[in-house]
């Protein structure tokens, strides 16, 4: 038997070790520092309500990794939802991706379409403000954009977000459904307990160590310890931001964390009918709000609402800043052959979704039967 060490069990941590079980010949521990699996994407519940860290819906492009999931937790359509934006200076909730109906009923609709006609495109931009206003226009993207990126990266300048390749996937204006991602299966899973089965089935066979964390790292002879032991593997999988592994040799990677604060309404719907998430893009200081029973179909005379605040708190987004990425570059060649570095914070790419985390560790696994790589999944290349 090959032994596989793979480090933090959120979702990817847990596709990881299942891509590894269903190849067979593998013993598998898997590591995780808090008590239980899923991290963010678990389901917990608060007022009798079923929610999550956040929405984490299932959205994604690709077949292969919807059968996958859907085969564990079936799953069903959210296809109908839809994002609204609440922009102060108009007093209007409008449709994001922006939608051209909205921009008809904009108080400054005459001046939008003039700004519109004259935008510069996108070809030469070097950063999201340069992105937006070439492809929608000062005013849009003043209402619409603007504050919201600040808050939502903790920063006072948008030509900092140098990265923006994910932003808004290729979308910017759109017309026709106003469903939020019609070029994506978007769904849910059926059951009360969300994703909670998946991180059973995933790891079923494989060592899980709850409430652990590595100690000490020596990946070039791909070792750990913990509970004070040193542990060898044939391979080891890393979840987690790569700096940690090198003790942060070249610097700390930056990330931006979450406050999220739980609130139960008193009545059975709060947002409108096919409205799932609530942006703002004003001078609050969260970004959005999500009403559960959309997703959860929860029955109860109440509603959950998760409201998301941008902080330090947690590794939850990688910056989108090229400095950033290239740190992150610099710790990925460090690892050793047979060391692989997968998930959000592993790949350090924001934009990596429940359904990448699933498509990598499947082509890491692929990978792995094949003799293994230096760096089999290509984080550079990834999304
Ligand atoms: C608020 C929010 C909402 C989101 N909503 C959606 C959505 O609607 N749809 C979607 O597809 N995606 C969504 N995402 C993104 C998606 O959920 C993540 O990309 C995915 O869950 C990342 O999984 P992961 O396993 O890579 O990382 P994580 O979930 O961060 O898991 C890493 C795990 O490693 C553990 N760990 C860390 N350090 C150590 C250590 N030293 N030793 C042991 N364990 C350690 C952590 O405790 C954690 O459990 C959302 C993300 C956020 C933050």
């Amino acid at each position: 038997m090959k032994t596989a060490l793979v480090i933090g069990g959120g979702i990817a941590g847990c596709a990881a070790t299942h891509q590894l079980m269903k190849l067979g010949g593998w013993d598998v521990t898997i590591v995780e520092a808090a008590p239980f699996l899923g991290a963010g994407v678990r389901t917990f519940w608060y007022g009798g309500h079923p929610y999550t860290f956040g929405p984490r819906h299932f959205l994604t492009q690709n077949r292969a990794v919807y059968d996958y999931m859907d085969a564990i937790v079936p799953l069903r359509s959210c296809a109908d939802h839809q994002f609204i934006t609440y922009v102060e200076r108009d007093n209007a909730f409008y449709n994001y991706p922006i939608h051209e109906d909205d921009i008809a009923r904009m108080p400054d609709s005459a001046k939008i379409a003039a700004e519109r006609e004259s935008a510069r495109g996108v070809a030469e931009a070097k950063n999201l403000e340069e992105y937006w206003v070439g492809s929608v226009g000062q005013t849009l993207y003043d209402k619409l954009i603007d504050k919201y990126n600040k808050k939502m990266w903790l920063v006072d300048d948008n030509k900092r977000i140098d990265t923006f390749n994910w932003s808004p996937k290729g979308v910017t204006i759109k017309s026709g459904s106003r469903a939020a991602w019609d070029t994506a299966w978007s769904a849910y899973p059926h059951a009360e307990d969300g994703y909670n089965r998946y991180f059973d089935v995933a790891t079923e066979g494989a060592r899980v160590l709850l409430s652990t964390r590595i100690e000490r790292y020596d990946l070039p002879a791909r070792a750990v310890w913990f509970g004070g032991e040193k542990h060898s593997y044939d391979v080891i999988i890393s979840t987690i931001s790569p700096d940690e592994p090198f003790g942060r040799c070249h610097g700390e990677l930056a990330f931006i964390g979450r406050d999220f604060h739980k609130i139960v309404l008193p009545t059975e719907h709060v947002f409108p009918e096919h409205v799932y998430f609530l942006y703002y893009a004003n001078d609050e200081a969260f970004t959005r709000l999500v009403e559960y029973k959309k997703f959860t179909h929860h029955k109860s005379p109440t509603s959950l609402v998760g409201m998301e605040i941008p902080s330090h708190n947690g590794k939850h987004y990688p910056l989108p800043f090229k400095s950033e990425q290239e740190l992150a570059r610099k710790y990925y060649a460090l690892m050793p052959d047979h060391v692989y570095s997968i998930g959000r914070a592993g790949s350090y790419r924001y934009g990596l979704d429940i359904d990448d985390c699933l498509e990598q560790a499947m082509v890491m696994a692929r990978q792995i039967a094949e003799g293994g790589r230096d760096h089999p999944v290509p984080i550079e290349a990834w999304r």
